[in-house]
């Protein structure tokens, strides 16, 4: 293809190196397409140095901290001295670092270009890098999304975003969080490990307001007990720093001042030019359709360009999806509704599926169940609380297949592999009931919740 430039033409051009334009990259290389990735900064984008991998190396510290505090509970005796926060951030990124040399090494061997620069898609299947075109026969849009702000309150310094939030090379003494989505809620739970006093300010009358009902209740429970104040339904109109802090104003005029505000209020698709060069958008999102093709023939928009779950393990998928449907194979469509959730708090929030109300909405008929994790031994033995749902269309005995998992506790993310499995391939209860759990593992849990919901519980209250 393309022999009149063959250096600047590929199979398939690729605008973004995160997680869902690398996925397409690669899996482009293994299926014998020439590949070429754009990348402005470092190839493995926000998930790799400023989101996912950062911030649960960070979780991860926090839960050192609060094991090494609760170890009398355990009768280990063991003193909390300090968080030498120089040494977590040396530990954080010598994960980013050796992932990354990993994913250079990987992109290398299946003899993908990659150009660095800031590309512009400017139509005709070609984008512009430094004055000079590269065309594909495929183009791929991957350029991801960046944390929204609001009005009246400006970042910068003390009043900032994830991105800057994850290199704080102190733990502040007191912390607001505004917003209390996935990003508010890591954060929050993070700090509070870290020893700070949080409050977290949400508009929605509940943290997490995507999750089902009770997974938010139970976290929101679980937080308090660990100090951390959470306003739901609050209003903030506006914040402004203050000296060697931050002042936060709420509607009703109430006036509250830390340490540092985090906005967390969402991430937004980095779509700017697209419109211009012809593509829908919708909103900033770059219109697709089921199989991600956008109104351009022959160019596609992946993972937080395509509204739906900003999660990178969508990206993922959609980065392969789309590289094997160039191949010419004919991919699997994705359901968003079968992509698994993870909130790295402590304790986690962990589900797949419809929620409890959006199962009822769209079946009428449902039954939900709760297995409690106080009756689960592994659990029990982590000292963790919360509990595993299990939702089925129709009635207990003799309904339909399981819709959705919400898991609250310590280490349940774990737990979702064989959660998605269920509801992926729209397992009865009674087709998964018989199978044995290893004891003790909180995996009997989700077994138990699910022999409930075959009518058949076994270590269950009644
Ligand atoms: P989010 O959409 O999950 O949550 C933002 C929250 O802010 C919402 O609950 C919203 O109601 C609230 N909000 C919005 N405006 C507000 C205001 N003015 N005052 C108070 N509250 C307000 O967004 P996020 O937490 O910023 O995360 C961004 C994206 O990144 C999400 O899609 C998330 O799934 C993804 N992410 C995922 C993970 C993970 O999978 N573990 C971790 C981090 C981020």
């Amino acid at each position: 293809m393309g022999d009149s430039r063959p250096a600047q033409h590929s199979d398939v051009l690729i605008l973004g190196g995160g997680s869902a334009g690398y996925a397409c990259a690669l899996r482009a290389g293994q299926l014998g397409l020439s590949a070429t990735l754009i990348e402005t900064d470092k190839v493995g984008g926000t998930c790799l140095h400023r989101g996912c991998i950062p911030t649960k190396a960070l979780l991860h510290a926090a839960e050192v901290a609060d094991v090494t505090r609760a170890a009398e509970r355990f009768g280990v005796r063991a003193t909390l001295t300090a968080i030498d926060m120089a040494a977590v951030h040396a530990y954080k990124q010598s994960v980013v670092d050796r992932l990354h040399t990993g994913l250079n090494g990987l992109i290398a061997g299946r003899g993908i270009a990659v150009i660095q620069g800031v590309g512009r898609y400017v139509g005709n299947r070609t984008v512009v890098v430094d004055g000079n075109p590269y065309t594909g026969g495929a183009v791929v849009l991957a350029t991801g999304s960046a944390s929204r702000a609001i009005a009246n309150i400006p970042i910068g310094d003390r009043i900032m975003s994830s991105d800057h939030a994850l290199q704080l090379p102190e733990i502040p003494r007191t912390a607001i969080v505004l917003g209390g989505g996935v990003i508010g809620v890591e954060f929050a739970s993070m700090w509070a490990s870290y020893g700070a006093e949080v409050t977290v300010l949400e508009a929605m009358p509940r943290l997490l307001p995507g999750e089902d009902d009770w997974c938010s209740t139970t976290l929101e429970r679980a937080l308090r007990r660990r100090g951390i104040t959470v306003k739901a339904g609050a209003t903030v109109t506006g914040a402004r720093q203050n000296g060697a802090g931050v002042a936060v104003e709420l509607a009703g005029g109430e006036a509250m001042e830390a340490d540092v505000l985090l906005v967390a209020v969402g991430r937004e698709p980095r779509s700017a030019g697209f419109a211009e060069a012809g593509i829908a958008t919708d909103r900033g999102f770059v219109a697709v359709d089921r199989r991600l093709t956008t109104n351009h023939g022959g160019v596609y928009a992946v993972g937080d360009l395509v509204a739906g779950p900003q999660l990178a393990h969508r990206g993922f998928a959609h980065g392969i999806y789309v590289a094997e449907q160039i191949a010419g194979r004919d991919p699997v469509l994705l359901a968003d509704q079968l992509i698994p959730r993870v909130t790295y708090a402590h304790p986690q929030v962990a589900s797949v599926g419809l929620t409890e109300s959006s199962a009822r909405e769209q079946y009428g008929d449902i039954t939900a169940i709760v297995y409690d994790l106080g009756g689960n031994a592994k659990s029990q033995i982590l000292r963790t609380a919360g509990g595993v749902k299990v939702i089925r269309r129709g009635r207990a005995d003799s309904g339909g297949p399981v819709v959705g998992v919400h898991m609250v506790g310590d280490r349940v993310g774990e737990l979702i592999g064989e959660a998605q499995l269920m509801v992926g391939w729209e397992a009865l209860p009674t087709d998964v009931a018989p199978f044995v759990h290893a004891h003790p593992t909180q995996n009997e849990a989700l077994g138990e919740a699910v022999l409930a919901l075959a009518g058949s519980p076994l270590h269950i209250h009644a």
